[in-house]
């Protein structure tokens, strides 16, 4: 559903989280005061939460920090010329969007961010939660020369660059969670979805989507049926949006690179020493229904999964497979 072309200028400048009466807002933009309720609903209709007070007029539950494409190349220094960034206030999924822009040839490494999203997914799909200034939601499209029979170990891959920046930042109990998640004591951090494009041994691309939380409100934490943490409450200090986006890119661009020339096999170790679930007993949940327990032991070069089961060493690979720990 298209936004309202006036619902993302009042956000901004309701971004510092103060209270705006209908009437000065509708000053502001030279509207009507029904134009401005208008906007509002819309807003609220995209899933942006504002408070209304009688007398008071409109807020934010928070302040928000924008992003701003120039101040995220200047943070990404060294870094800002190896993507294309598209940074866009309100879309369903930013996953479906680069696929659709891979489909018609988009540049390898567009980065395609998004302030709102509307749609966002997880695996076999399930949904992804976010709020306006919540979480961070971007996906990067990487086109490789190999096929994407080449690829399984790139999630893998993938959660060892946000482990880098996650603990660069400060977040240093952030571990892995087989195949794709992010955790913080059992809590879920962050996503990554992997969608991938092209045959099986040409000329492959994939589209890594990441969702980070920031902050987890009640409303969200509602929404979600498991226990979730944001970046914030792991960190002593607020860091700002745009430096943990631009501390995530860096990191991604310089994994990215490790994997494209030797695969996940070079990264591998640093996965295993982030593992929350290493050595645990473990149960993994098979998409016949059938469960399968014991104890995650390692992962190979091609990010499948070895678990010591009853019957010996099992091997699972990412696609269907889920892990859950027994406590
Ligand atoms: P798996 O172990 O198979 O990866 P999963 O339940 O973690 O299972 P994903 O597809 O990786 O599944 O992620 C989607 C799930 O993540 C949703 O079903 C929901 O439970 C949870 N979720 C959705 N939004 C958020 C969020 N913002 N933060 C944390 N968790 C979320």
């Amino acid at each position: 559903m298209p936004m309202n072309s006036l619902t993302f200028p009042i956000l901004h400048l309701l971004s510092d989280g103060r209270f705006r009466s209908g009437e000065a807002l509708a000053a502001h933009f030279g509207v009507t005061r029904a134009t401005i309720w208008n906007a509002l609903q819309d807003a609220e209709s995209h899933g942006v939460r504002l408070f209304s007070v009688r007398g008071k007029g409109y807020r934010l539950p928070e302040p928000v920090s924008f992003l701003d494409r120039e101040q995220l190349r200047a943070l990404l220094a060294d870094h800002a010329n190896i993507y294309a960034l598209e940074i866009h206030e309100c879309m369903d999924s930013t996953n479906s969007y680069l696929m659709r822009a891979a489909a018609e040839g988009a540049a390898h490494a567009s980065c395609v961010i998004a302030e709102l999203q509307t749609a966002g997914r997880g695996r076999r799909g399930r949904a992804w939660q976010t709020g306006l200034g919540d979480s961070l939601t971007f996906s990067v499209l990487w086109r490789f020369d190999c096929g994407a029979g080449a690829l399984s170990g790139l999630s893998l891959a993938v959660g060892v660059a946000l482990m880098r920046a996650l603990h660069e930042l400060g977040a240093t109990e952030a571990q892995l969670k087989w195949p794709n998640d992010i955790v913080s004591n059992g809590k879920k951090l962050a996503g990554i979805l992997i969608e991938l494009q092209g045959d099986m041994d040409g000329a492959s691309a994939a589209v890594i989507g990441i969702g980070l939380n920031l902050r987890v409100s009640e409303e969200m934490r509602r929404a979600i049926a498991q226990p979730a943490a944001g970046l914030q409450e792991l960190l002593d200090t607020e860091v700002p949006r745009d430096v943990v986006l631009a501390t995530l890119l860096r990191h991604l661009a310089d994994v990215l690179a490790i994997f494209e020339r030797n695969g996940f096999e070079p990264l591998r170790d640093e996965w295993i020493a982030r593992h929350a679930y290493h050595n645990d007993v473990v149960r993994l949940l098979l998409p016949d229904g059938r469960e399968i327990d014991g104890i995650a032991q390692d992962v190979a070069a091609d990010g499948a999964l070895l678990v010591r089961a009853a019957e010996g060493l099992r091997r699972f690979t990412s696609g269907e497979v889920s892990l859950r720990v027994i406590a």
